[in-house]
């Protein structure tokens, strides 16, 4: 059978990801790296031809699926709408709020060009939202609480590192034990900010730098920190790049429910990442697979993963599926 082809748009954590992923899926082949850089000045962590992104429409008709690796923030609202008119996509958008308007922007020129656009997959968004969904339709009865961590995250540490006086530094968010032990005992517990999270910075002063004036400045941050029990650690520059280089992250998705009065039922789903990125990556590579068979099916315009059935991310075949999985 011939091979699915990928393209990968933006070569940063999730592009190295993807280019990972998609050598361990046997039925894929990666086509080329596209970048708003000098394609010869990107270090390739594996040797694949790289183009410019200017050069896409030359290669309209040689990839099936084009893998969206760029940020949230900037790069996606401008490059999902616009490839979608041309390509299959798959993309990683996790700005939650916007996720509404992001999947309008990017239906209508899918829709115009016959493409398939799968928006926001990956973990959370992604995998977490499919859990969330199963368990309130499963225990309709019940509540469902998101925990993340123990996991570096990149919002925080930006933040840690604008304060005055430190030089370097990573945060950490970690999931309450004790909180997570009481949903899981089935307890349906109220749970405030403070009790479902602490955050954990690791920092390196800047010389002149007071270890106190900086500690209060983080933890009393608006917003980020100010409503949570915050922990500062003091290491040197060799400590961090030795011990807090990794971009570990997971959590966990727990519904608890009553079917009856007697009866308590608890679903979770767990995630412990090495690296999030790299998984990341390998969750779109899976959704790569199955929109391009949407895309074959007419499917068309942006999809999310609620529209996606299970057995379309598998290279298993239907029959295979239910002679060996159901
Ligand atoms: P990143 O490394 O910052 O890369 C983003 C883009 O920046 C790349 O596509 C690349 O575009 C450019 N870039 C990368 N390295 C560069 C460098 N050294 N110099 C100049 N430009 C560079 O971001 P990422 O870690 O891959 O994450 C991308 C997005 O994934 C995040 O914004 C986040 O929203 C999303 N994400 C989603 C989930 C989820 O569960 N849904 C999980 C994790 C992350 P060019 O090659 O075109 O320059």
């Amino acid at each position: 059978p011939e091979k699915i082809r990928i393209g990968i748009a933006g070569y940063g954590n999730l592009g190295r990801g993807v280019q990972a992923a998609v050598a361990k899926n046997a039925d894929m082949e990666l086509v080329g790296v596209f970048t708003r850089r000098d394609p010869q000045s990107l270090e390739l962590a594996s040797p694949a031809p790289r183009y410019a992104m200017a050069e896409l429409d030359a290669h309209t008709d040689a990839i099936d699926v084009l893998i969206l690796c760029g940020g949230s923030k900037s790069d996606l609202p401008e490059q999902g709408p616009a490839l979608a008119a041309k390509f299959n996509t798959v993309d990683s958008f996790d700005t939650h709020a916007r996720i509404p308007e992001y999947h309008a922007a990017v239906d209508a020129p899918a829709r115009a060009g016959g493409k398939t656009a799968l928006i926001s997959a990956g973990w959370d968004p992604g995998m977490f939202s499919i859990n969330r969904v199963y368990g309130e339709a499963l225990l309709p009865d019940g509540e469902t609480y998101t925990f993340w961590g123990r996991g570096l995250s990149q919002g925080h540490s930006d933040a840690v590192r604008r304060v005055p006086g430190v030089a370097a530094g990573v945060q950490y968010t970690i999931p309450s034990q004790e909180a997570i032990d009481l949903v899981r005992a089935g307890q349906r517990p109220t749970l405030s900010t403070r009790q479902k999270h602490q955050r954990e910075c690791y920092v390196v002063l800047e010389d002149a730098a007071d270890p106190e004036v900086v500690r209060e400045a983080i933890v009393s941050m608006e917003h980020y920190f100010d409503q949570y029990d915050t922990t500062v650690h003091f290491i040197d520059a060799q400590t961090l790049a030795a011990e807090h280089s990794d971009m570990p992250h997971g959590g966990f998705v727990i519904r608890s429910g009553n079917t009856s009065a007697e009866q308590n039922q608890v679903i979770e789903y767990s995630l412990a990442l090495g690296s999030n990125p790299e998984f990341t990556s390998s969750v779109l590579v899976a959704y790569a697979r199955a929109v391009h068979r949407m895309n074959r099916a007419g499917i068309t315009g942006a999809q999310t993963v609620f529209d996606v059935a299970p057995g379309l991310l598998s290279p298993k075949s239907p029959d295979q599926l239910r002679a060996e999985m159901l």
